[in-house]
């Protein structure tokens, strides 16, 4: 059993895991990020492996972490909330451990341990959507991670949605992040509270008692109790998080979306409204498959697991037994729920029958120029 060790570099900690071949944590560790220095944020990765290492035989070190990292892998060119700007991050890193390490983004280290061993388990076209403070994103396309020529590719959060609307952190109006995320469903009901104290009666109450005491924690509860005033900021939110999603699938036509991020935790809540919105925005809807939207399933641990399992890929360069488990062609949309493999339906609309999408994808894991490397599926 091969070993790795993935690192999740975040704005507020540094958590680090010895990860098996199944994508399985062992051990973990965490730490605070000193995220105003990046010498000692370098500094507190370096310790953390060092003490995962101690009496271990592990095979490859990866880190992802929270921004913009170039395509060679190796420096991280801008990180919100950290103080890295064109950082040499593989570098400074190697030279603190005397081994080698592979640098990646923190959302396209989720996306890769969902679609290894999560949530989108047995697809290669999968788009993860993290619904956060923010919104991060990441695409796996034909089993590869989609990077973009610079490396930065799978920012929709910045895609603007609305014409000189709401002011974001990125200095553009309008963004998508400003209206389904966690920071929206806040201000959603706060604005609310403001406007309606009746009608927000109980976010209120669990918020203090003023609009500003009002979080997300606050809000998910208060919808799970059946609240109107919750359960109309996550449908407002849900909203435009699907009409997003179909925007998406317009340019990618991915298998499945992967809703990861901390609001996400909400479940349907969510999700619900969103697939609605979705079903509702789909360009040709009716004559297309409707792509599964799913919650992430590997929750605050998706990052270190991903991390580890690209760089012990990396490692090991292509692995051929990964693509055989591809053969295994999705089963009718109408057998409910899907097997250990994801192999349950791609498909939520039964107007559009299965077979030539069956065959596609047998046909897809069966092309030889496949790379075998990326393949994002694997029987365990
Ligand atoms: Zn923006």
């Amino acid at each position: 059993m091969t070993l790795a060790i993935g690192v999740d570099v975040g704005g507020t900690k540094v958590a680090a895991g010895v990860v098996d071949e199944a994508g399985r944590i062992i051990a973990k560790l965490k730490r605070s990020t000193p995220a105003a220095s990046p010498l000692r944020t370098e500094q507190a990765i370096a310790d953390v492996v060092t003490e995962l290492l101690a009496g271990r035989q592990v095979a490859a070190i990866g880190l992802g972490a929270a921004g913009f990292v170039d395509r060679e892998r190796a420096t991280m060119l801008f990180a919100p909330n950290l103080a890295w700007r064109d950082e040499p991050l593989k570098q400074r890193v190697e030279e603190r451990l005397g081994r080698a390490v592979v640098v990646e983004n923190d959302a396209n280290a989720s996306a890769w341990a969902e679609a290894r061993f999560g949530a989108a388990r047995g697809y290669r076209d999968v788009m993860l959507v993290a619904v956060g403070t923010g919104i991060g994103a990441a695409i796996i396309t034909g089993g590869e991670l989609y990077r973009g020529r610079w490396g930065i590719a799978g920012e929709p959060g910045h895609v603007r949605v609305v014409a000189d609307g709401r002011l974001c952190g990125c200095g553009n109006r309008g963004c998508w992040e400003q209206y389904a995320s966690g920071n929206a469903l806040v201000a959603e009901a706060r604005e609310f509270a403001r406007r309606t104290p009746v009608g927000a009666m109980r976010l209120l109450q669990l918020g203090g008692g003023v609009p500003e005491g009002i979080s997300g924690p606050e809000i998910t509860r208060a919808a799970t109790e059946g609240d109107p005033a919750a359960l109309r900021c996550f449908q407002t939110v849900g909203g435009w998080l699907g009409q997003g999603l179909a925007d998406l699938a317009a340019i990618l036509d991915p298998a499945c979306f992967v809703i990861g991020g901390g609001v996400s935790e909400a479940g349907d809540l969510l999700l619900d409204p969103a697939r609605a919105a979705y079903e509702r925005a789909l360009t040709g809807r009716g004559h297309r498959p409707f792509t599964e939207i799913r919650v992430a399933q590997l929750g605050q641990d998706a990052g270190i697991v991903g991390a580890a399992d690209l760089a012990r890929q990396a490692s090991q360069g292509p692995v051929s037994e990964n693509i055989a488990a591809q053969t295994t062609a999705p089963s009718s949309p109408s057998s409910g729920p899907p097997g250990p493999l994801g192999s349950g339906s791609l498909i939520r609309s039964t107007s559009m029958a299965n077979p030539a999408t069956n065959a596609a994808t047998a046909q897809n894991a069966a092309r030889p120029d496949t790379d075998q490397s990326a393949a994002v599926a694997t029987t365990r």
